[in-house]
C-alpha cells in the first residue's frame, strides 16, 4: 500500500507542507483524515463539528452516499474529454441550472474566481459590442470576488490586491448600501459603465447583507443605463441564504450570476449564467477552459442539485436557520463582547468587540470549526442539512468559549 493510505502524524503533515507547499495560507494546526455528515475527524481521530463546510462548499455535509456514488460511477465511465466535443453531462447540468434560475445559457469553469473572470469578460465585451466601448465596471467596497487578476481588482479590499499593481484599469469600488452615492456615479459616468458586480451578502467582508432598497436601486440604475447587473452567488448560491439563489430574496432579476463553492459539494466547479438577451456576447473562441464542464464535475454538480431539490433541503435549512438566529441573538444578549448578529439563511455572522481569531482557536480546541472574517466577525456556515442536535451542540461550544472570553 502506498504512503498515501497510512495515517501520518499531524507533525509529519505540517513539516512536509512547510517544506514543499508555497506559504500562501495561514493554516490552523490540524489536518483532517475523514468526514461524515456534520463531522470531521483529525489525525488523532478527534471529532469536530463542521460549521465551516470548507467555506460554504460541502453544504450537504461529508460523505453523502449519493454524491460518492455519482463520483464513483462517473469516474468509472468517463472523467474528461474536453470542450472540443459535445458533453452530455454538461448539457444536462446547464439545462437544470437554467430551469431553476432564469432564462439563460451557461459557461462552465472550475472555481469562483474563474466564474468572475468570465463575468468580467462578459461585461467588458458587452461594453465593446453593445455600448460604444464602455469599459467601467462597478463593484462594492468590502466585497470579495477572488484572487486572479480581474477578480482581485474587482474585490473591494486593499489587503487582497496590495502589492500586485498595476491593477486592471476601469474598476470602481463604491460603498455598499449607499443609494445616493450609486445614483451620483450613474449620473456622472452612466455612459461609461458596462456592468456592476454585487455580492448580496458579503461573506468575506464580514457577513454583511445588502439592503433590499440598495439592490433594487442598483437593478433599476443598471437597467436604465444599459449596464449589466451581475450577482456573485459564489458563496450565497445553492440554498446558503434560504433560497436556491440569494437574488430570489431581493425580488430582482440579474442579467448574469456567477456560481461555484456549494455547486460541486467539494468537487471543483464554477459557472457563469448569462441571461438570454446577452448570450451572443461571449461567442465561439472568446472564452474557454480545458477542464471547465468536464463530465465528472458536471455529474457531481447535477447530483448536488438533485439532492437539494428532492430531499427538501431548502425547507430543512430554513427551519434550522431560525434556530441558529434565535440562539445567536440570545447569546448576544448574554455577552457584551457580542456586538451584532448578521446574516441570511445559514450564512451567519457574529460581530465581536474583540479579535475573532482566538475565539475560533478556542472553539476548534473544543471540537467546533468556524472561522473569522474581517478580523472581528465570526462566520458560521453549517451544512444545510445539519440536525437540530448537532446545531445545538455546536452553539453550546461557541457559547462556552464566549463565556470564557468575557
Ligand atoms: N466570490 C465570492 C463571493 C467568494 O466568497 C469567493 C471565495 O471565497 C470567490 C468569489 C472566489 O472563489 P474561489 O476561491 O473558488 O476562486
Amino acid at each position: 500500500m502506498s504512503d498515501f493510505f497510512q495515517v501520518p502524524s499531524f507533525q509529519e503533515i505540517k513539516e512536509k507542507t512547510e517544506q514543499f507547499v508555497l506559504p500562501t495560507y495561514r493554516r490552523q494546526p490540524v489536518a483532517f483524515m475523514f468526514g461524515q455528515g456534520e463531522y470531521l475527524y483529525d489525525t488523532d481521530q478527534k471529532r469536530y463539528i463542521d460549521f465551516l463546510c470548507g467555506v460554504a462548499v460541502t453544504s450537504l455535509g461529508h460523505g453523502d452516499a449519493d454524491i460518492v456514488e455519482a463520483l464513483r460511477d462517473q469516474a468509472e465511465r468517463l472523467i474528461h474529454t474536453s470542450n472540443h466535443f459535445y458533453i452530455y453531462e454538461q448539457a444536462q447540468l446547464a439545462e437544470t441550472l437554467v430551469n431553476y434560475s432564469f432564462p439563460s445559457k451557461v459557461f462552465f469553469c472550475n472555481s469562483g474566481t474563474e466564474a468572475n473572470e468570465a463575468a468580467f469578460k462578459l461585461m467588458r465585451r458587452y461594453g465593446q459590442k453593445k455600448k460604444g466601448g464602455a469599459s467601467l465596471v462597478l463593484s462594492l467596497e468590502k466585497s470579495f470576488h477572488g484572487r486572479t487578476a480581474a477578480s482581485m481588482a474587482l474585490t473591494g479590499q486593499e489587503k487582497i490586491y496590495n502589492g500586485f499593481g498595476p491593477l486592471m484599469p476601469d474598476i470602481l469600488h463604491i460603498p455598499a448600501n449607499d443609494i445616493e452615492y450609486l445614483e451620483k456615479v450613474f449620473d456622472e459616468k452612466g455612459s461609461d459603465i458596462c456592468g456592476m458586480l454585487v455580492e448580496l451578502v458579503q461573506g468575506e467582508g464580514g457577513v454583511r447583507p445588502m439592503t433590499q432598497d440598495f439592490v433594487q436601486a442598483a437593478r433599476k440604475l443598471t437597467e436604465e443605463n444599459q449596464s449589466l447587473f451581475v450577482i456573485d452567488e459564489i458563496q450565497t448560491g445553492f440554498g446558503r441564504t434560504g433560497k436556491l439563489f440569494a437574488y430570489e430574496n431581493f425580488s430582482v432579476m440579474p442579467d448574469a450570476i456567477t456560481l461555484a463553492k456549494g455547486l460541486g459539494s467539494g468537487f471543483p466547479v464554477g459557472a457563469l449564467l448569462v441571461g438570454n438577451e446577452y448570450t451572443d456576447i461571449l461567442d465561439a473562441g472568446s472564452h474557454g477552459s480545458t477542464f471547465g464542464g468536464n463530465p465528472l464535475a458536471m455529474r457531481v454538480a447535477y447530483e448536488t442539485i438533485r439532492i437539494i431539490m428532492t430531499r427538501d433541503i431548502l425547507s430543512q435549512s430554513n427551519s434550522i436557520a431560525d434556530y441558529f438566529m434565535e440562539r445567536m441573538i440570545s447569546i448576544k444578549g448574554a455577552f457584551p463582547i457580542v456586538k451584532e448578529i448578521r446574516g441570511m439563511g445559514l450564512l451567519l455572522g457574529m460581530e465581536l468587540t474583540i479579535p475573532g481569531m482566538p475565539v475560533v482557536d478556542a472553539c476548534r480546541n473544543q471540537g467546533l470549526l468556524i472561522n473569522c472574517t474581517a478580523d472581528t466577525t465570526l462566520r458560521l456556515l453549517p451544512p444545510l442539512n445539519v440536525s437540530l442536535e448537532v446545531a445545538a451542540a455546536g452553539l453550546d461550544i461557541l457559547e462556552d468559549v464566549l463565556k470564557k472570553s468575557c
